[in-house]
């Protein structure tokens, strides 16, 4: 160990437009298409390289010593670590930041369903955008470049959502890229308000999108006896005007929670190959071997993604008060993996009465889902379910991957390895944004103090 070596807190980034970043160790799995750099090791999987940036972009990816020779600017990584900007493809941007106004009083599902329920009644245009933008500054300062929101989307709170929601992608279409999902028990398509919010989806440039189970059974049990038909109506409905697919699935511990292969079939059906996305599909994990195999089947033959959400399927999923929950709650994402099914990890709920604590931080959701879903020994591909698998499934090629001619957009971590970066939180990590150090930070809960609660 040298004691010369200058701290990571003492680097100062180059600012001006065109510099090399030397030495910078980049998981193979983060850069985008063919390359020809060969791992340093199997358990991480990266290589040395120096990066040249021009005018925002990566103009150059080029082996370790290239920039030496070059009389450009240059900052020195030496080694440590350098990832794309991540996306969260599945969060929930309208509920976020609710959990001291309206907690969740035992931390179950049907709680959650039952407090949420009653916080909507203050989700007025001003109350949306204050927290979506509180969110949106901690996502950013983290270091994520995009973001889908599911937005509950039941007929008394639609409108007003979708309209915050098109606001808060105006103000950020910058810094974060914004995608939105409708959300809402799947009951809701049998009638009128299915053609109505479809409408409204589709003039808001979102996805079409709900849950499978009726809100009343608390997310758990068998399918509904006409599941088969609502989703023809919903897959019907986003035909109709052109519109992706992303759905809440089987977000349960009870076997019978069996939705995921209909949503597969319908998939076949209306030719919706590499089009729908199912969240959660936790009672995967809980059915016989011989079902989950053929669901799987039917996952890659349609070519359904599958988003897991690690940290509150862990939260929500084998909940009873007092009692030891005994199992994890994630979906079977090495078997998916296996297959060659898109599998993407993110975050879902931040602070509210279905997770009570997240700061949109998708290093930390890494982290966790490493932990949880055992994705180490090696953990080399494990990065990719933050960065180019969402970027994927979300059809975002400018997001999530180290790309020659991409945008500069990047997280350099005080960390040499994989191991160094799961076990640290790396609230010092360095955000470049279009080849720019970032001086974006998290914004101060004291923001969301003017709730009536008092203070301790
Ligand atoms: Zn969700």
């Amino acid at each position: 160990m040298s004691p010369m070596l200058p701290h990571f807190s003492d680097i100062v980034w180059p600012d001006v437009a065109s510099y090399w970043i030397g030495n910078a160790c980049v998981p193979l799995c983060l850069l985008a298409g063919p390359h020809a750099f060969a791992p340093l090791d199997r358990e991480d999987g990266a290589a040395v390289l120096d990066i040249l940036i021009e005018d925002g972009r990566i103009a150059r990816l080029a082996p370790a010593g290239a920039a030496s020779a070059d009389q450009r600017p240059r900052v020195d990584l030496r080694g440590r670590q350098a990832w794309p900007m991540l996306v969260d493809v599945h969060t929930h941007l309208d509920r976020g930041h609710t959990v001291v106004r309206s907690p969740n009083a035992s931390g179950m599902f049907a709680d959650a369903l039952k407090a949420t329920a009653a916080d909507r009644l203050k989700w007025t245009h001003d109350d949306l955008v204050t927290r979506m933008d509180f969110g949106l500054r901690c996502a950013y300062a983290h270091g994520v470049s995009a973001i889908r929101t599911h937005l509950d989307s039941v007929p008394e709170q639609a409108e007003r959502s979708w309209h915050a929601f098109r606001d808060m992608r105006a103000a950020w279409r910058d810094r974060v890229a914004l995608q939105a999902v409708s959300l809402l028990p799947i009951d809701f398509f049998r009638g009128e308000w299915g053609d109505r919010l479809a409408t409204l989806v589709a003039e808001s440039g979102g996805i079409l999108g709900a849950v499978t189970r009726a809100a009343s059974a608390g997310g758990h049990g068998a399918p509904l006896d006409d599941l088969d038909a609502l989703l023809d109506r919903l897959f019907g409905l986003a035909a109709r005007y052109d519109l992706d697919i992303d759905l809440h699935v089987d977000e349960s511990n009870d076997p019978k929670a069996a939705a995921l292969p209909h949503v597969a079939r319908a998939a076949l059906r209306h030719g919706y190959q590499n089009r729908v996305t199912c969240g959660h599909c936790c009672s995967l994990a809980v059915q016989p071997d011989d079902q989950a195999e053929r669901t799987l089947d039917l996952l890659a033959e349609a070519r359904v993604a599958v988003v897991t959400l690690p940290t509150v399927n862990l939260y929500l999923q084998d909940r009873g008060g007092g009692r030891t929950p005994r199992w994890r709650g994630v979906t079977l994402v090495h078997e998916m993996r296996k297959r060659g099914i898109a599998v993407a990890a993110a975050g879902d709920n931040c602070r509210d009465c279905f997770y009570a604590y997240g700061d949109h931080d998708m290093i930390d959701t890494f982290r966790q889902a490493v932990r949880i879903l055992h994705l180490d020994h090696p953990l080399a591909e494990a990065p990719a379910l933050v960065g180019p698998a969402p970027a994927t499934i979300a059809k975002l090629s400018d997001h999530g991957r180290i790309a020659a001619g991409g945008p500069a957009r990047l997280i350099v971590f005080n960390a040499r390895t994989l191991n160094e970066i799961v076990s640290r939180h790396h609230a010092d990590r360095i955000v470049i944004d279009r080849g720019r150090r970032s001086g974006a930070r998290v914004p101060d809960y004291s923001e969301l103090w003017d709730d009536g609660v008092p203070a301790c």
